[in-house]
């Protein structure tokens, strides 16, 4: 099958989050599958690796045509459409512009004007969050004369509800899409341009990145709004699991952690363990358990209920380790607890390097999220055999089951309330569990079996993709 992937950002050539990854790797797992799949992105100023040069073309955008020029890359052997338009995307970042909603107005608009150049017509063309939702409403409403358009369906995934895309009329006005889609059946929302709908609107099929998360986003606390029409779209929404890049979290072949282990090796984690508890600072103490934490400091991330526990967690004998940037009003009162205690050491900063020793190292990782669309930390502890003690929501509730309620199943510890003493309750099962030590080692093989490759999910797009095809 022939698929377009849309996204703003596609790792390594333009990386802010999580979006990122997911356009840099499920593209790669669909090629393995033998699909033709190609990316399209905006030629930022961090692009550099144009290999190939298509030639220019135009884009009728604002009551006028702009001339781009369509530039090619590729991400391990994927080829990538680079559209290049310096006044909009010649910039040092990706996102945060005054002009964003003309910035990616112009990229929804281009997706589809570049086709006749590029000479290649896409089946399916799968867009990803509001950056790109937009061109499902231009496809729909604006190309229906032209057969080579008539055939494309389109996927809009969704990877994280909470940003929409939304701007004033007068983006609408210069987006030139027909008057009547300013209408709340359309793409306005409560007066304002709203991308996300837009894909919600007009995509041929909605999916989000898990299964969960697709429910969750058709009640009021997780919709921001758009749960109503979601509902009433219910039967083209769906949920597929983002994967894990198996080869940079591989437990057996990671070069950044002290000792390398596998599933029949599993005791060898005990030394990076200790040369965790050393490097960060911690008592070495092999019977303490240990509590990873990898995280952006966001209120998403559960730091509201987390930061009062910390102290508690300590008390229960645990130890903890904490890596993540964020937001000042989370940051400053884990750097008071970390002072104040012993047990708990926190690094505020981005490191990769220590991320991995992090994961290898702790006996349980906490993520105790308010929502969570799929999660990766969860499914990267599991594959280093570090037990995830997690929120029952979102890609967490569907990736994570609970060990009290499920001992010969269950892969680590869940909670359902959003409080301080229901993410206690459930370390103190963990700690139990641990000091137990019966079945330890058996639950840790059972994290590590579990499959979140991109294989999985690469499959489970195709099968979307197909339901497309055959609309
Ligand atoms: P989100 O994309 O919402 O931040 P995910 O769980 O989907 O959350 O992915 C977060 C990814 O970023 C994980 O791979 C995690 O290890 C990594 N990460 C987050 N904060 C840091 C940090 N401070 N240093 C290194 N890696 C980090």
């Amino acid at each position: 099958m022939k698929i377009l992937f849309a996204s703003a950002e596609a790792y390594p050539l333009a990386k802010v989050g999580g979006l990122g990854d997911v356009a840099g790797s499920l593209p790669k797992a669909l090629k393995a599958l033998g699909h033709d799949v190609r990316i399209v992105l905006p030629k930022y100023q961090m692009v550099r690796d144009v290999k190939e040069d298509l030639g220019p073309f135009s884009v009728a955008i604002g009551g006028m045509r702009h001339e781009a020029g369509l530039k090619m890359s590729s991400i391990d052997g994927v080829p990538v459409y680079l559209i290049d338009y310096p006044p909009l995307y010649g910039r040092p970042k990706v996102y945060e512009y005054e002009d964003d909603g003309k910035r990616f107005g112009f990229f929804c608009k281009a997706i589809l004007d570049l086709l006749p150049v590029a000479k290649w017509w896409p089946e399916v063309i799968h867009l990803n969050d509001w950056h790109s939702a937009l061109a499902a409403a231009f496809l729909e409403t604006m190309y229906s004369s032209d057969a080579r358009y008539q055939r494309i369906g389109t996927v809009l995934t969704i990877h994280n509800m909470q940003h929409q895309g939304l701007f004033g009329k007068e983006v609408f006005d210069w987006l030139g899409l027909p008057p009547e889609t300013w209408s709340s059946e359309g793409v306005e929302f409560f007066g304002q341009l709203n991308f996300m709908k837009a894909g919600i609107v007009y995509a041929d099929r909605v999916n989000t990145v898990s299964p969960t998360y697709a429910k969750e986003i058709q009640t009021e606390p997780y919709g921001y709004k758009l749960d109503g029409l979601l509902r009433s779209r219910a039967a083209k929404v769906s949920g597929i699991l983002n994967g894990i890049d198996y080869d940079v979290w591989d437990s057996k072949k990671d070069p950044f952690i002290a000792q390398p282990y596998s599933k029949s090796t599993i005791e060898k984690k005990a030394m990076d363990k200790a040369a965790l508890q050393e490097e960060v600072g911690l008592p070495k103490d092999s019977r303490a358990p240990l509590l990873g934490i990898v995280s952006r400091v966001t209120e998403q991330k559960g730091f509201d209920i987390l930061i009062p526990a910390l102290p508690q967690m300590t008390k229960l004998g645990a130890q903890v380790v904490l890596l993540g940037t964020g937001e000042k009003k989370y940051e400053d009162p884990i750097a008071l607890i970390a002072k104040a205690h012993r047990e708990v050491v926190a690094f505020l900063k981005y490191d990769e390097a220590l991320a991995h020793r992090i994961y290898a190292g702790s006996d349980f990782f906490l993520m105790p999220s308010k929502f969570e669309p799929c999660g990766l930390g969860q499914m990267i502890s599991l594959r280093y055999g570090t037990i995830p003690i997690v929120r029952a929501t979102g890609g967490l509730a569907d990736t994570i089951s609970d060990l009290t309620a499920e001992p010969a199943k269950g892969n680590g510890l869940v909670f359902e309330e959003y409080m301080p003493s229901a993410l206690l309750d459930a370390a103190q099962r963990a700690i139990g569990f641990h000091r137990r030590g019966r079945g330890w080692k058996a639950m840790q093989k059972r994290a590590m079996a579990a499959d979140h490759s991109w294989g999985a999910s690469a499959k489970a797009y195709e099968a979307l993709y197909e339901k497309l095809h055959r609309a």
